[in-house]
């Protein structure tokens, strides 16, 4: 895998070289508001340490991390009001996943019926 590269955008809302509508945060985890919502409800799940990918993530990061990023997600979740309504987590990942930024990062989608689990597939 290739290096982290810390000039990404997620990097500097994490310095806070760049603003973000922060919904949540604790020592693992920063959650913020998606600049270009699809959903009602659009934020942006990142762990504060520099992992590039879900799999990165996956493979490198401690128990804890691992642990309270889940945690965070399940927080987040039901402080914004989805539990009972439901909601998608998406982790868009490397070059055929879509992935925009390479710092990893879950959205959680809801506020409304989300749609079809693959909308925008390429053949
Ligand atoms: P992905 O395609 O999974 O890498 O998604 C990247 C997401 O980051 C997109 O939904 C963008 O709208 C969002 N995004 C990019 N820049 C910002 C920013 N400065 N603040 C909040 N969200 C952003």
């Amino acid at each position: 895998m290739s290096d982290y590269d810390d000039q990404n955008i997620f990097a500097k809302i994490l310095r806070g070289e760049i603003p973000n509508k922060t919904v949540y945060q604790d020592e693992y985890v920063l959650a913020f508001e998606d600049i270009n919502p699809q959903a009602p409800v659009h934020v942006l799940v990142i762990p504060k340490g520099a992992y590039i990918s879900i799999d990165d993530f996956g493979t490198n990061a401690s128990a804890q991390e691992i642990t309270g990023f889940y945690a965070a997600i399940a927080k987040i979740s039901s402080d914004l009001g989805l539990k009972d309504s439901g909601f998608r987590c998406i982790a868009n990942t490397g070059l055929n996943g879509g992935q925009e930024v390479p710092h990893f990062h879950m959205h959680i989608l809801g506020g409304k019926a989300i749609g079809p689990i693959v909308s925008r597939a390429v053949a």
